[in-house]
């Protein structure tokens, strides 16, 4: 059976040509992820229409997620790229748009966040790289924070700033980001993913900026700081789908919390029915070395009993030395957990479910068409879904049986890739069928052309009849080819 934990591959330097696109894809990438924290529009343009013609070309689709930089502060420019910090040693932050550098014995650095200083207390910790350095704001003056390194080392330009006690007024959605949402809206993107989301408006915010513009392009909410934890419901309610972003969530609550929180995010999406994605550091060791670390093999099988639909790369395919050898390990640990069945892990939830009253008889009927399937030993459960969201129900029962969504929409077959399990085909005259026998013939022939099934074979259809409208199923068939 094919695999059904998906992939997600952030695009960088090691991996942007189109043979290497291909490469990836080939391999099993099933997201393609452009990070809007690096690089530029002419570079995305390109990647985007190769990733396009590699779909075409292997006669999958492809998802491409735009990853939104949100209010992250950078260190800014750097006299030579880089400074030393060392313990005990005086650094002073400014919003000034300088040149960093060693002053007086003291290290001038400059962040392009105007209210920084003002925003930062006496006494907080101020954490650079990750948290790999860390100092104390120890005092103020106009326009200076001054700090003194508690953890030093190499810091190099334009590295992440957190400061988790610090409650920042910086708008969620900068100018920046803006730009980047409409290049993402302009080029077809099929998600947009927020980072440092802090609450649901953030997300309805965007959600309706997209519709005003005509467009169904699925939002997903990263998941990194504490005020997304405190709103995590709400938050997972307004998007589409949740990012588990553990490189800055652990620098914000520390790095014992994230499993603990990874394991609730997951829950939590499931129970409300939306996606969910674990992200950073799942086969680090893989940047320099052909093989990962025994921890990390762990890592990614946990994360899939925990339940997650997909598993991201991101330095392994960026920057990293075996971008491809990644995603076939990836690859290899995801097959080896779901021949032993372990792939299910949120399989027992459905009765659980906390979904919103409306829908409740499609709920209903899609649970019975899993029962049904699995009872019946069917070749194939088929959703015919225009919207995506009955298969992506269907997809949170973690069903046993293949799950083939057919759609006469190109965005939902596009978004379908970040779903588990399922396999999405595309059908475009779907809407003109207007019998329920036509429907249930043109799904037996399509699975036929492509080999899904053989003839005699028994499946189950669900779908939304007799118009075939969002949101409607209402018939579950079962159907001999
Ligand atoms: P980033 O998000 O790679 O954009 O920082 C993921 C994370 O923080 O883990
Ligand atoms: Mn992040």
């Amino acid at each position: 059976m094919e695999r059904r934990t998906r992939i997600v591959c952030t695009i960088g330097p090691a991996t942007q040509t189109r043979d290497q696109l291909m490469a990836l894809a080939s391999a099993g990438m099933d997201v393609a992820r452009i990070n809007f924290s690096h690089g530029t529009h002419d570079i995305f343009t390109r990647i985007i229409e190769d990733l396009r013609s590699v779909e075409a070309e292997l006669g999958r689709p492809i998802g491409i997620m735009g990853d939104i930089q949100g209010p992250k502060f950078r260190v800014g420019k750097l006299t030579g790229g880089q400074v030393e910090l060392k313990v005990g040693a005086d650094v002073w932050i400014t919003a000034e748009a300088i040149v960093g550098a060693v002053k007086d014995g003291k290290v001038l650095i400059s962040t392009p966040y105007r209210d920084f200083v003002k925003d930062v207390a006496v006494g907080s910790s101020v954490l650079l790289d990750d948290g790999l350095m860390a100092l104390k704001a120890i005092d103020k003056a106009p326009g200076i924070l001054k700090c003194k390194v508690v953890n030093g080392g190499i810091l190099k330009e334009n590295k992440g700033i957190n400061v988790p006690e610090a409650s920042f007024s910086a708008k969620s959605i900068t100018e920046k980001d803006y730009e980047d949402i409409l290049f993402c809206l302009d080029k077809g993107l099929d998600f947009i993913a927020l980072s440092f989301v802090r609450s649901s408006q953030e997300i309805r915010h965007l959600k309706r900026f997209i519709e005003t513009r005509g467009k169904r392009t699925a939002v997903l909410a990263k998941i990194e700081k504490r005020d997304a934890l405190t709103n995590l419901d709400e938050i997972i309610d307004a998007s589409d789908g949740v990012l588990v972003a553990r490189g800055d969530l652990a620098v914000e609550v520390g790095n014992e919390r994230v499993p603990v929180l990874q394991k609730r995010i997951v829950r939590r999406a499931n129970l409300r029915g939306k996606s969910v994605i674990i992200a950073t550091q799942m086969l680090m060791s893989m940047v320099e070395n052909p093989r990962p670390t025994r921890a990390e093999a762990s890592d990614v099988a946990n994360a899939i009993v925990d339940g997650t639909d997909a598993l991201m790369l991101s330095n392994e395919t960026t920057i990293g030395r075996y971008p491809i050898e990644s995603v076939q390990m990836m690859v290899r640990i995801i097959e080896e957990m779901e021949t032993e069945s372990l792939g299910h892990g949120a399989s027992i939830l459905y009765n659980e479910w906390e979904l919103p009253p409306q829908g409740q008889l499609a709920i209903a009927l899609l649970q019975s068409a899993v029962r049904l399937a699995a009872v019946l030993k069917a070749k194939a459960l088929v959703v015919v879904s225009q919207s995506g969201i009955s298969a992506l129900l269907v997809s949170k029962c973690r069903p046993k049986n293949p799950v083939i969504a057919i759609t006469g929409s190109l965005e939902t077959y596009h978004q379908l890739t970040l779903k588990w399990g399922v396999l999405a085909i595309y059908m475009e005259d779907m809407e003109s069928l207007i019998s329920q026998t036509a429907v249930f013939e043109a799904v037996g022939q399509r699975l036929l052309a492509q080999g899904l099934c053989s003839t005699g074979d028994r499946i189950v259809i669900t779908a939304g009849l007799p118009r075939l409208a969002h949101g409607s199923t209402n018939t579950i068939k079962v159907h001999q080819v």
